[in-house]
C-alpha cells in the first residue's frame, strides 16, 4: 500500500514517519520515499529509524510527479515492503494536483498553521482520504480552534478520516496506526508481516 503524504513545510510530515515507523515495527514493513528540493536530511533521519529510505531532489520543482516516484522505485526493494510512504515537498497547493500512482493521499495540517486553512487551500483537503491535525500539545499557545478546522474540511469532503495527533507527545498517534493498519489488511488480508 503506497500512502502520499503532504502538507506545508514544518508540519510534521517527517516527525509522522519516525514515530510512525517506530509503532508498526514489527507490525508492519515501512519504507520511504522522501521528495524535497534540496539535501538529503529527511532520509537520513528516517534510515536512522532502519526504515528504507531513498530521497529525491527536485531541484527546486515544488511538487513530486509520478515520474521522480518512478525512478525512486529502482532503489527500492518492493517485496520487502507492506506500506511504502512517499513524503511529498512541503507545500499546501500543488502537491494535491498530482497523481504519483498512490492508493491514499494523507495530509498534516499543524494547529500553528491556523483554522483557516481549509477555507484558503481546499483542494488538498478534498483530495485527501485522512487529515492529521497535529501538534494539539501546542494548543494552549495558538488562536486556533481544531473543532473548526474539522467542520470546514468536512464541509469541502465529507468522508475525510480527521484525527487529532501530537507528534511530541504521542497523543493521537495510537489512532494513525490503526487507520494504516485497517488500509493494508483490507487490501492483503494476509501481509508477510515482519517477514
Ligand atoms: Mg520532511
Ligand atoms: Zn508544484
Amino acid at each position: 500500500m503506497v500512502i502520499n503524504l503532504m502538507s506545508s513545510p514544518g508540519a510534521g510530515k517527517t516527525s509522522l514517519l519516525e514515530k510512525t515507523i517506530q509503532l508498526l515495527q514489527g507490525k508492519l514493513r515501512v519504507g520511504v520515499i522522501e521528495g524535497d528540493i534540496q539535501s538529503t536530511y529527511d532520509a537520513e533521519r528516517i534510515e536512522k529509524t532502519g526504515a528504507p529510505a531513498v530521497q529525491i531532489n527536485t531541484g527546486g520543482a515544488c511538487h513530486l510527479d509520478s515520474n521522480m516516484v518512478k525512478t525512486a522505485l529502482k532503489n527500492l526493494d518492493l517485496s520487502s515492503l507492506d506500506l511504502l510512504f512517499i513524503e511529498n515537498v512541503g507545500n499546501l497547493v500543488c502537491p494535491a494536483e498530482f497523481s504519483l500512482g498512490e492508493d491514499f493521499k494523507a495530509m498534516i495540517l499543524s494547529v500553528a498553521e491556523g483554522d483557516d486553512k481549509p477555507l484558503k487551500y481546499p483542494l488538498m483537503f478534498h483530495e485527501s482520504s485522512a487529515l492529521l491535525i497535529n501538534k494539539i500539545d501546542l494548543l494552549p499557545f495558538c488562536d486556533c480552534n481544531p473543532a473548526l478546522i474539522e467542520e470546514r474540511a468536512l464541509q469541502i469532503n465529507p468522508r475525510l478520516s480527521i484525527l487529532r495527533i501530537s507528534c511530541r507527545s504521542g497523543e493521537g498517534l495510537d489512532s494513525w496506526v490503526n487507520w494504516l493498519e485497517q488500509k493494508v489488511r483490507r487490501q492483503n488480508p494476509h501481509p508477510n508481516l515482519g517477514g
